[in-house]
């Protein structure tokens, strides 16, 4: 934990939070990271079922103004970095609007998505104009025929092409996730890799988490940090620590390769001390942890006229109860949640 001194204020039984996105144990809340929809166009294994998950109606999802609402509400609370995701966001017919929206709005510094990329290629030009900053763009692996047993769908080409898009429109910051399988793609860590030799973007390495209704995860797919570092450092032995941010494990850079390669602990969950984001569902909840089984409702709070004030309140303080971390989390309760896609990510 970053800041041992605030944890004496939460063992004191503290319960009136202060006027600031803060916790109990002293960590502050800058990025909302919002889900945009539940919908999507592919079905990764480890997230939903062939057979899609029980989609709420489009009634319960949030609308464009609500979510605007709710992003001007956080920015006067400091929030200053906002990520749209999903399901997948470029099924959402008003995301360029929603981004040029939110760019627009006085403390918001940084606009992200994540995104599969299979539909970026028509929508990559004009999120630039929006003023995106940087797009997250899932791909786990780059072999068509595996794409298709890890996506369910034939799209791998789109979703390059997509990827593509994004360097041509000059979006300035370009991630590419790879959710790291053993057996699956941890033969492919090399030519991952190799996609930051000449370009200045990110390849992520994420732990698979147990997030989906099949969990896919008990299936011995699972590989750690630890040995996704390991693997790294074997193929590559002349790559360097460098800096990342807050929840990105490490940070490595091959010597005289234009970009990074980031490995993300999200089952090993050893950052949560570093934990600065806030989580809102396709359907309108805070969650203050990805792995919290209470959400708040700020979606209904909103439809039954609550104030700007009520809504600082309800999120001030479902942010003042996020628990330790994420193991603390996961134990307090049973997830409320089938599948990542109506959580984010
Ligand atoms: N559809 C978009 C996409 O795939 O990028 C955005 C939503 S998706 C839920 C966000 C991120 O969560 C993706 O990078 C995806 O790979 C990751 N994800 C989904 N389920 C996961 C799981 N069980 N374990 C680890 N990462 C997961
Ligand atoms: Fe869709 Fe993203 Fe889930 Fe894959 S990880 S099924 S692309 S929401």
């Amino acid at each position: 934990m970053k800041n041992k001194t605030n944890l004496s204020l939460a063992s004191s039984g503290a319960r009136i939070h202060p006027r600031i996105l803060i916790d109990r144990f002293g960590r502050t809340f800058n990025y909302l990271r919002i889900a945009l929809n539940e919908m999507c166009n592919l079905r990764c294994i480890y997230c939903m079922p062939e057979e899609g998950i029980q989609f709420k109606s489009k009634n319960e999802m949030m609308t464009m103004e609500e979510i605007m609402r709710i992003i001007t509400v956080v920015s006067e609370l400091g929030v200053n970095k906002i990520r749209f995701t999903g399901g997948e966001p470029l099924l959402r017919k008003d995301l360029v609007e929603l981004v040029e929206k939110t760019s627009l709005i006085s403390g918001i510094n940084s606009v992200n998505m994540t995104t599969n990329g299979v539909l970026l290629k028509q929508y990559a030009a004009d999120l630039q104009g929006s003023g995106l900053s940087g797009i997250n763009i899932s791909i786990d692996t780059l072999n068509p025929e595996k794409y298709i047993q890890i996506t369910r769908r034939d799209e791998v080409g789109r979703a390059l092409e997509g990827l593509e898009a994004a360097k041509t429109a000059g979006i300035l910051s370009i991630k590419i996730n790879v959710v790291a399988l053993r057996g699956f793609n941890d033969s492919e860590i090399v030519e991952f890799v190799e996609l930051t030799k000449n370009y200045p973007l990110t390849v992520r390495f994420i732990e698979l988490m147990p997030f989906d209704a099949h969990q896919i995860w008990k299936t011995g797919k699972f590989f750690s940090a630890e040995n996704i570092q390991k693997e790294l450092k074997n193929h590559f032995p002349d790559i360097k620590t460098t800096d990342g941010t807050a929840t990105e494990h490490a940070i490595f850079q091959v010597p005289d390769y234009a970009g990074k390669v980031a490995v993300i602990p999200s089952y090993s969950r050893n950052l949560c001390g570093n934990c600065n984001r806030i989580r809102l569902t396709a359907d309108g909840k805070i969650r203050n942890c990805l792995y919290a089984h209470n959400e708040f409702n700020l979606r209904d709070l909103m439809r039954s006229g609550g104030t700007k004030e009520e809504m600082k309140e309800l999120i001030l303080s479902a942010m003042w109860k996020k628990l330790f971390d994420g193991w603390t989390a996961q134990k307090s309760g049973s997830n409320s949640r089938e599948s990542m896609t109506q959580i984010g990510g």
